[in-house]
């Protein structure tokens, strides 16, 4: 027989016998990220060149830090009430305010109320919540597990190391609030600068615990660590035999991926660290931080190609947060989008508790719900987990995982057998998600205490 003959038989359409309808290839939107120059929208920068706007240091230079800036870039495009509004938001919000021209372009001016960016990143005076009343300024005791200034050892053999306290933009929901950015009319913050005096004693007590295999490098973000710095971090770590593997954690991929595209230096310092951990057989891999398909373009695929063709690893983290993220579909869209440029799906967290943010928390049974519709639409490997991190310190629990949860309360209450035994961890759904009465019952001190008593009690009798 022929190869012709062969292939004729094995290729015969009549014989397929087509089970699934075919698939719409407009559904299949993830497969052509945006190339548009989106950002002549905004009329500031209506002549920048694609060129201009690829370079990392245009970027910083014209990153939006006030709201006298951002009219100034946005002009007529949004309604002074908007303005106004966004005004009101910042002066009320405990966090700095910086934003990339890379985000702020994204943003669908036509609807800057419901657009997931925005709501990110700029909060408006109409749409903030008053507080859970269960809320503290280190709700996962981050401060308190901490041996040395910086560094938090909670896990038994991993560590978080809080190398510096900048980041190249300002998320409103960020768990770090008590220590990241310039103090605000709200919060003065604790400070974690990029030194090598301070990060001396963290190395030495990595040194001297040979149990912690695994150290993540955070703040802030690794981003704004320079090149040197991470060359520093990177060869000290490798240099201690016990330490497997670290991550650089950045959310700089999701919102300034010009960086990847255009600090040579930078991206080269990670290669030497990774190809010498690669050598060692040790993993040095990357965590980054979208939470939107509309984070992730042409820029983004670009960089995260480059990563991949260097062999450096990207895992994903994502902070659930409403009218962002909290539909079947857009979680969808996130997962298929990021995993099609070989960024992997990794954790999706429940939205800890933190100041000035109740507008953007979810209910656990949101995640629970999410997680059914996610799982089984791709690869497993590819699936995040949904995760709570246990308020007191108890780590991050999967979200399914509670011991006890009152949908009336909306208290959840979890056990960490292996980081802190016998103690019980309760997360508070947000208050908008409660009954009235039930709202009202947290501001009074002794129903509150007699809630959670009441479900820790629960707890305890349930719990496996
Ligand atoms: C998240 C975290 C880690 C890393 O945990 P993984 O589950 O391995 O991602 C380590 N230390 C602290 C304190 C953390 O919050
Ligand atoms: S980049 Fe990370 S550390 Fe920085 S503000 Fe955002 S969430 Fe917080």
């Amino acid at each position: 027989m022929s190869d012709n003959a062969s292939l004729n038989v094995i290729g015969s359409e009549s014989e397929i016998n087509h089970l699934k309808p075919h698939v719409n290839p407009n559904d299949i939107f993830w497969r052509s990220p945006r190339r548009d120059p989106f950002w002549q929208r905004i009329p500031a920068w209506a002549d920048v060149d694609e060129d201009t706007f690829k370079e990392f240091k245009w970027q910083e230079k014209n990153a939006i830090t006030t709201p006298d800036k951002l009219m100034k870039a946005i002009q007529d495009l949004a309604s002074s009430e908007f303005i106004e509004d966004v005004r009101t938001g910042f002066a009320k919000a405990p966090m700095a305010v910086r934003i990339s021209p890379y985000l702020l372009g994204l943003i669908d001016w036509e609807n800057p109320y419901e657009d997931p960016i925005r709501r990110q990143f700029l909060p408006v005076g109409s749409q903030l919540e008053s507080d859970h009343p269960m809320l503290t300024l280190d709700s996962l005791h981050e401060q308190s597990d901490s041996p040395v200034p910086g560094l938090t050892h909670r896990y038994p053999d991993k560590a978080l190391f809080l190398a510096l306290d900048t980041c190249p933009v300002y998320c409103r929901f960020c768990t770090r609030s008590y220590a990241v950015g310039l103090n605000t009319e709200e919060v003065e913050k604790i400070s974690l600068k990029a030194s090598m005096e301070r990060w001396s004693l963290i190395f030495k007590y990595i040194e001297s615990r040979p149990e912690l295999e695994d150290i993540v490098i955070s703040g802030g973000d690794a981003y704004r660590l320079k090149a040197k710095q991470i060359l520093e971090i990177g060869h000290k770590l490798l240099d201690i035999p016990h330490v497997r593997r670290f991550r650089f954690a950045t959310k700089g991929l999701a919102i300034q991926p010009m960086k990847i595209l255009s600090d040579h230096e930078w991206v080269d310092a990670l290669t030497e660290i990774s190809d010498r951990g690669r050598k060692e057989h040790k993993e040095v891999c990357i965590h980054t931080h979208f939470n939107t398909a509309a984070e992730v373009t042409g820029f983004s695929q670009d960089a995260c190609n480059l990563l991949f063709e260097r062999g450096i690893k990207v895992r994903n983290q994502t902070v659930l947060q409403h009218g962002v993220n909290d539909t079947n579909e857009t979680m969808f869209a996130l997962s298929k989008s990021i995993s099609y440029i070989n960024v992997q799906p990794y954790y999706v967290y429940v939205h800890d508790l933190v100041q000035g943010t109740e507008d953007l928390r979810t209910t656990v049974a949101s995640a629970a719900r999410l997680e059914k519709h996610l799982r089984g639409a791709t690869a497993g490997f590819n699936t995040p987990m949904f995760v709570v991190d246990a308020p007191g310190g108890g780590g991050k629990r999967d979200a399914h995982s509670y011991e006890y949860y009152d949908r009336e309360t909306g208290v959840s209450v979890y056990t960490a057998p292996s980081v802190k035994a016998d103690a019980f961890f309760a997360y508070y759904d947000p208050l908008r998600s409660l009954s009235s009465d039930v709202q009202e019952a947290w501001h009074d001190e002794k129903k509150r205490t007699e809630m959670l008593g009441d479900a820790i009690e629960n707890a305890r009798k349930n719990h496996l």
